[in-house]
């Protein structure tokens, strides 16, 4: 049964090159926070390590898993299944750490959707500009402009569901970000006062997407 000294589930999302993974990475290192590791079908990246980045498996066992009904949520993401077991999740919230979910927005409605007892901030994570954007993921492993050109279609598609977030944060330097997202955690478990504009986020979006 929860309790209220247990921990908080926090959900990062974001549109592909936004700058998510190496904010969550810096998150991670706060005292309390364990990160999720998910399990996905896609190949492992170069500087990629086996279950510490992500349990990469078959889709056969991730079948195997849908089956055993072992996941909080899953998603197909570009075309790879990618999902949360629920039993790391749930232990590490009964003990009182936080978690950390780098995943997208198909997950965060599904664990959103679930309404369990913990508390739940999300975040979604947005680049300062089209253009930055389109220079980081030509810069990405992904040195062919045609899948950035692909990435940018699926960007104008994947930032309209920063409604369904509670806090939608920019991220034009990786430091200030970090720490406004500190931030905003400590407000939301203080019931503190929150730096937050959303008429300025709102004008973000309407550039972004113009
Ligand atoms: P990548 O392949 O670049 O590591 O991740 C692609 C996308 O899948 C990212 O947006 C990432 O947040 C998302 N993702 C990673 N793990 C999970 C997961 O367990 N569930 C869901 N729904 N998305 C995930």
């Amino acid at each position: 049964m929860p309790t209220k000294n247990d921990g908080i589930m926090i959900i990062l999302s974001s549109p592909s090159g936004a700058g998510k993974t190496t904010l969550v990475n810096l998150l991670s290192k706060s005292s309390n926070f364990k990160t999720s590791i998910s399990h996905t079908t896609r190949q492992p990246r170069e500087n990629e390590e086996p279950d510490k980045d992500y349990y990469f498996v078959d889709e056969k066992e991730f079948e195997r898993l849908i089956n055993n009904q072992e996941f909080l949520e899953y998603a197909k993401v570009f075309g790879n299944l990618y999902g949360t077991t629920r039993t790391p999740v749930i232990d590490n919230l009964n003990k009182g750490k936080n978690v950390l979910f780098d995943i997208d927005w198909q997950g965060a409605d599904q664990i959103k959707n679930k309404k369990l007892d913990y508390k739940l901030i999300t975040f979604f994570i947005l680049p300062p500009s089209k253009e930055i954007l389109f220079e980081r993921l030509s810069n990405r492993d992904m040195k062919d402009k045609l899948i950035a050109e692909e990435r940018m279609k699926q960007f104008s598609r994947d930032v309209l569901h920063w409604i369904n977030y509670d806090y939608v944060v920019i991220n034009d330097d990786l430091n200030k970000c970090y720490l406004k997202i500190c931030n905003l955690i400590r407000a939301e478990i203080d019931n503190g006062s929150k730096d937050y504009d959303i008429d300025y986020i709102r004008n973000h979006i309407k550039k972004l997407t113009s």
